[in-house]
């Protein structure tokens, strides 16, 4: 392997430590409203780590577990609940729900400055204008990762895979606003590897285990993985590592890239 790794847990350990002195320096300690609909395994996966970071972090955890036939009247109920208790400063609905709720009803009713994960219609508005606002968790620990890491971005050729709402549209705006020439791809890209060969910085974030092989890497690239799939051998992303870190200059790798910074995104939000 000749890249050098971007090192998402190392930094993050380094970000929460800080977080949980910041905390701990608050007149009143940080509350964080986690709810969870239903019993998919990989949310209550994801859910059960916030609890060890909101620890962590000195913020207080609030879990809601609703059963799977919960009807989308009683979650926005306790959505308006949320938003209106002066001891909860932060509200994450854990995605997906299931299919009898309206997702984007739910974010909807999220009070926009209670919204840590920055998907309210006004936050990714504001993003999109450069005004203050939250913004979505994995992008925003990309950034950081990058500018943590000495990466330039500036005039840099970025070229992002995926257009998701919760990925690839708000990076293509961070990286626009820091400055980057950006292209976004998705699954009707023509040519892919040719566009995706033009990349100082390729961002991947398809949700295809390994697809993304070194030919589709220009020599010496930065390449940020945002990929997470379970297999039964461990962890991988959308690139294949060993391939692709054999051309590049530096990679994310999974687990322990891009993963970590979300956290400590989240957590920076709710602190
Ligand atoms: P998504 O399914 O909503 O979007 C995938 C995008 O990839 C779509 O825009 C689609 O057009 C594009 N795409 C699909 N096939 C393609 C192809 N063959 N060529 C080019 N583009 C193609 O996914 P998402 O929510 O953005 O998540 C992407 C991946 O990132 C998933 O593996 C997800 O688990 C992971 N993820 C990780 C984190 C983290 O914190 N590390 C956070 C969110 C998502």
């Amino acid at each position: 392997m000749s890249a050098a790794l971007l090192d998402g847990k190392a930094l993050s350990a380094r970000m929460r430590e800080r977080l949980g002195q910041e905390a701990a320096a608050l007149p009143r300690q940080p509350g964080l409203a986690v709810i969870l609909v239903g019993d998919n395994p990989a949310s209550a996966v994801y859910v059960r780590n916030k609890e060890k970071d909101c620890a962590q972090c000195g913020v207080r955890c609030l879990n809601h577990h609703l059963p799977a036939e919960t009807t989308q009247q009683e979650l926005l109920a306790l959505v308006e609940d949320m938003n209106r208790r002066e001891d909860v400063d932060g509200i994450l609905v854990q995605l997906p729900l299931p299919t009898q709720i309206d997702a984007d009803k739910v974010i909807r009713a999220i009070a926009p400055e209670k919204d840590v994960d920055g998907f309210h219609p006004q936050n990714v508005g504001a993003l999109c204008i450069g005004q203050p606002g939250f913004v979505s968790c994995t992008p925003a620990g990309i950034i950081e990762l990058l500018k943590r890491s000495g990466i330039e971005i500036a005039g840099k050729e970025c070229v992002i895979i995926g257009r998701s709402n919760i990925v690839g549209k708000p990076m293509a705006l961070l990286m626009l606003r820091e400055n980057a020439t950006v292209t976004i791809t998705h699954s009707k890209t023509k040519d892919l590897k040719d566009v995706c060969k033009r990349a100082d910085i390729l961002i991947v974030a398809i949700g295809k285990p390994q697809m993304i092989t070194e030919e589709y890497v220009k020599e010496g690239a930065v390449v940020i993985d945002v990929g997470i799939h379970r297999r039964e051998e461990g962890l991988c992303g959308d690139v294949d590592f060993e391939r692709v870190s054999e051309h590049c200059s530096y990679i994310t790798p999974v687990p322990g890239g891009v993963g970590p910074m979300t956290i400590a995104m989240l957590m920076r939000n709710c602190v």
